[in-house]
């Protein structure tokens, strides 16, 4: 007899397929990816001809533990979340992920119809998504997906995943607080940017892993 977790796998999986699906059919280069191993892998190897690897900030990718290996590799990593920096050296860090060789980036919310949807308050990880770097490949685990509309992965972001970051980034916000979003005026916003990716941009060699497995929030 098949366990609760086999049957909840499969269940993922389909939707987890049906989004790669639609993004391949969005001009995206997109895999399945079982295991959060198979997508630390992928970009492994999708690191070959990069000199310079950016990352975003992003929970999904820290969580796959690839940043060691590709400095080991011969590297350059951009990462400008180290808190040793100052707030000068992290922007110089962001200005370069823009034209890095290759980037690499979570999702905040995936639509079953092949649409990425972010929010961002400073916009650096969005804006290095869309152009700049030669290569992209953005990791989405199973429970960034969203089977409903764009409005409805605005609101899957700012229920589950701006309060839990705005608590981790130490953001004087409402939801930083409450977990609950009040569409705030707080100087401290996260939400200032919302982008929508719903085609491949045209220069940008973007992939897209879908991952069947729960990565960052
Ligand atoms: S609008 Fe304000 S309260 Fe709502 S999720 Fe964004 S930062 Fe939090």
């Amino acid at each position: 007899m098949e366990t609760t977790e086999s049957l909840v796998n499969w269940s993922y999986e389909q939707k987890c397929r049906k989004a790669v699906e639609s993004l391949e059919k969005n001009g995206f280069t997109a895999r399945y990816c079982a295991t959060s191993q198979s997508a630390a892998e992928y970009i492994i190897a999708g690191a070959t001809d990069s000199s310079t690897v950016g990352f975003g900030g992003s929970m999904s990718i820290t969580s796959l533990d690839v940043e060691k290996q590709l400095r080991d590799g011969g590297k350059e990593i951009l990462n400008h979340t180290s808190p040793a920096l100052s707030r000068d050296e992290k922007l110089a860090i962001m200005r370069r992920q823009l034209t890095c060789d290759l980037f690499l980036s979570g999702c905040n919310a995936l639509t079953l119809n092949g649409e990425l949807v972010n929010i961002d308050a400073t916009g650096n990880r969005v804006g290095a998504m869309l152009f700049g770097p030669q290569k992209v490949i953005v990791v989405v685990g199973r429970n960034k997906l969203v089977d409903g509309t764009v409005q409805d992965a605005i609101e899957r972001i700012k229920a589950w995943a701006t309060p839990p970051n705005s608590k981790r980034l130490n953001f004087k916000t409402p939801c930083s607080s409450t977990g609950l979003c009040s569409d705030c005026n707080s100087p401290d916003r996260l939400c200032r940017v919302t982008t929508i990716i719903d085609r491949k941009p045209r220069f940008t060699d973007l992939h897209v892993l879908v991952v069947n497995t729960e990565l960052g929030f």
